[in-house]
């Protein structure tokens, strides 16, 4: 095994969409389950904390971390199976989720193309059950692949083992920096529906005057919509949607309706109100703004941005004050959606 495997001192500011500034004490880049297994039987191996790295597109670093850093750049793309009803593909985690997406659709096989452009990887797809326009990837999860780092053993999680909730999975919980994911395999309908109900694809749809998308369309209207709305990190760093949107109970959104009459409200299968954080964000004046060279984006209050020169320090102060600012006008909690490390 090649001893260079493990790095010192490596710079993290290329490889988080935020662009902070951190340094990883040690840093390992994971291309083979091999090259996982011989770092393992490595004497730093035990005594190191460790953390993985995917697309670093959900990551807020607020320092330097003296631990050891995986980077998962596990490759490879195969269909593994034809049912009746469905194609099953399967991905290294180190895929780049929107490629991947991509990579389906040119295959003709539709299921994942809500989640077009999404930033990331596929391996860290599952852990925050990315989202978005009304399908998360939890609708076409089929297996994951991941090494316990504890034992060695390759262990497979099915959908109901990953625990899957709103952004969040047991990856997420209990099982967080546990298991390194090396594949997913997806189950991709063949008796495909078009999911158009989030009214900025179904306007999007609409000016283009297409009536019944194919899966391509769909991907195509989403990436025109995500371009306009969110900022691309490869100009001005961000991790997308900074917070989670919150779920209220019934009598919490009757009281908060009768103060803020045009308060969004998306109601829930379990009987919860999902509100917009951004909507929240926006009201208590946030949009646009700057904390130091950290920001909020002028085009979408649920993203933060950095200016320029900002570091996760000045990125949690701005998210903190937005969480004061909301507590105090509407007396809810914010969740930060980010990994913060
Ligand atoms: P938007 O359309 O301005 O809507 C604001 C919020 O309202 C969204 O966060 C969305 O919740 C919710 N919403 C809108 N229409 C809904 C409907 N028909 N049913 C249920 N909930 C509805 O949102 P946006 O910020 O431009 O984002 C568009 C989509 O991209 C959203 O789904 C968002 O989650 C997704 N996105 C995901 C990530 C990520 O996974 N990290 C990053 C950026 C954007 P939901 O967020 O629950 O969908």
């Amino acid at each position: 095994m090649p001893v260079d495997l493990l790095q010192r001192n490596v710079p993290l500011h290329g490889l988080n969409s935020f662009g902070l500034p951190a340094h990883a004490g040690w840093f390992a880049s994971i291309d083979t389950l091999a090259q996982l297994t011989a770092l393992m039987n490595l004497p730093e191996w035990a005594s190191l904390p460790r953390f993985i790295l995917g697309g670093g597109s959900n990551l807020v670093l607020t320092g330097d971390f003296a631990g050891l850093m995986l980077h998962v750049r596990i490759a490879g793309r195969e269909q593994i199976a034809e049912e009746m009803d469905a194609w099953i593909v399967r991905a290294g985690a180190g895929e780049n989720w929107h490629d991947f997406v991509c990579w389906t659709l040119a295959h003709g096989w539709p299921g994942l193309e809500n989640l077009a452009l999404i930033p990331g990887t596929v391996g860290a797809a599952p852990v925050q059950n990315i989202g978005a326009y009304g399908l998360e990837i939890a609708e076409r999860f089929e297996y994951l692949e991941a090494v316990d780092l504890e034992t060695g053993k390759i262990v497979r999680f099915d959908h109901a083992a990953s625990q899957f909730g709103y952004r969040d999975s047991v990856f997420k919980r209990e099982a967080a920096g546990r298991y390194l994911i090396t594949a997913v395999a997806f189950r991709l309908p063949k008796r495909w529906r078009p999911v158009t109900c989030y009214a900025d694809l179904a306007q999007e749809l609409e000016t283009r005057q297409i009536a019944s998308p194919t899966a391509r369309q769909i991907a195509d209207a989403v990436m025109a919509i995500r371009l306009r709305k969110l900022p691309d990190p490869a100009r001005i760093g961000n991790v997308g949607s900074f917070f989670k949107n919150p779920l209220v109970d019934a009598a919490t959104f009757a009281h908060l309706a009768d103060r803020y009459p045009g308060l969004p409200r998306y109601l829930q299968p379990n009987g919860t109100i999902k509100l917009a954080a951004g909507w929240l964000i926006e009201r208590c004046g946030w949009k646009g703004r700057n904390l130091g060279p950290a920001g909020v984006y002028e085009h979408q209050a649920l993203v933060l941005v950095n200016r320029g020169g900002a570091n996760g320090v000045d990125v949690l102060r701005l998210a903190r004050a937005i969480q004061a600012s909301v507590q105090t006008e509407f007396g809810i909690e914010l969740e930060l959606e980010p990994v913060v490390l």
